[in-house]
């Protein structure tokens, strides 16, 4: 588990137990909860509709044996059924919000039922922005009930009422591998369910969709010319786990997803040349687009590697930036080549 979310998580159930610490308990897990949603937020903002049905793990065993699209499903079918049907005791969220159409969705349960491939074929039925919007909604919602919560309710324990309820609702399957959550929540009070289908159940499919998803980039990268467009070298990139390069379907190069349409200047520009990279662009030198725009600080760095790349090609490129993170322990290029394009080319060529 990462370690910082396993601190938290730590944290915030040692704080559940006391009184005292009770508001800074739900205080401080509304703000994981927060911290963690952006994870997914990354996800759906940064890949593309089909990277949600994809199963790189397929056949293996655990939470990263799944698609991003059931991933989402499930964490926030099983928030909503819990939170409203056993907490709030209210309407759940997919209900009232009309979230099942709105998806597409074939089913209303939590998907546990589903398996290998049958997990694929739902996944390509789902609507990721109304999958996304639906997975906010429930999360808000949670967020308001965990903060109208006192602490004598966390001991509340649930009879058969509830447990004849959630069987009615027909939210939980009743295939073997689904009926037993039914069990297994009402076997809880209100404490076991903020611990965890409202916290460490995020936690273990949060970090199955990052392995998911790094995993998804690798095998994107493959066999793709590893440098970028605007001169950057995906294999020295800081970010190489999380993108999957401007040359694929899988770019998540941060530049990108905060562009109109997600869609890079440089990468828009040089396909509109139609030039393999800006490192062929006559007006590389005073080039302000996209990347190079003056107020970014990398905008130097990664101008004086194109510039570098046009001189000395791209294997000579590749071979430089080795050298160059032999000699200095840095992140970002920029860190190294500096904030002027002729100082960072000479750096490169001297390194
Ligand atoms: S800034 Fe643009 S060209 Fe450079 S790596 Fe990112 S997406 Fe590719
Ligand atoms: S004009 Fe700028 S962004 Fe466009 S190809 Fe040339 S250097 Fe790249």
């Amino acid at each position: 588990m990462d370690k910082g979310w396993s601190d938290n998580n730590k944290e915030i159930q040692k704080l559940l137990t006391k009184e005292v610490t009770f508001e800074e308990a739900i205080q401080k897990l509304v703000a994981f909860r927060e911290e963690m949603f952006d994870q997914i937020t990354q996800i759906v903002n940064g890949y593309p509709e089909k990277a949600f049905a994809e199963m790189p793990f397929a056949g293996e065993d655990g939470y990263h044996g799944k698609t991003l699209a059931y991933s989402i499903w499930h964490i926030f079918r099983i928030e909503d059924i819990v939170t409203h049907e056993m907490i709030a005791r209210d309407d759940q969220i997919i209900f009232s919000q009309s979230f099942q159409s709105r998806i597409g969705s074939p089913i209303i349960t939590t998907g546990n039922e589903l398996q290998g491939n049958g997990i694929v074929e739902f996944s390509k039925q789902l609507n990721i922005k109304e999958l996304y919007l639906y997975a906010k909604a429930v999360k808000e919602s949670t967020d308001q009930t965990l903060r109208n919560l006192t602490y004598k309710e966390l001991k509340q324990k649930f009879g058969d009422d509830i447990k004849e309820k959630l069987i009615r609702c027909e939210c939980v399957s009743e295939d073997g591998n689904a009926f037993w959550l039914i069990d297994y929540w009402c076997g809880k009070n209100i404490k076991g369910l903020v611990q965890m289908p409202l916290c460490r159940h995020w936690i273990m499919h949060i970090e199955a969709m990052r392995r998911i998803k790094n995993k998804l980039c690798k095998i994107a990268r493959k066999g793709v010319d590893p440098v970028a467009y605007c001169g950057f070298s995906c294999n020295h990139c800081f970010l190489a786990e999380w993108c999957g390069s401007c040359r694929t379907e899988h770019n998540t190069c941060s530049f990108a997803t905060c562009s109109e349409g997600r869609i890079c200047p440089n990468v828009k520009c040089c396909k509109e040349k139609t030039l393999d990279g800006c490192y062929e662009c006559d007006e590389l030198e005073a080039c302000e687009k996209g990347f190079y725009v003056p107020s970014n600080d990398g905008a130097n760095a990664a101008k004086a590697q194109a510039l570098y790349i046009r001189k000395h090609g791209k294997k000579d490129f590749l071979r430089a930036l080795d050298r160059l993170h032999e000699k200095y322990d840095f992140q970002k290029t920029q860190e190294i080549l500096g904030q002027d394009y002729k100082e960072g080319l000479q750096i490169l060529e001297e390194c």
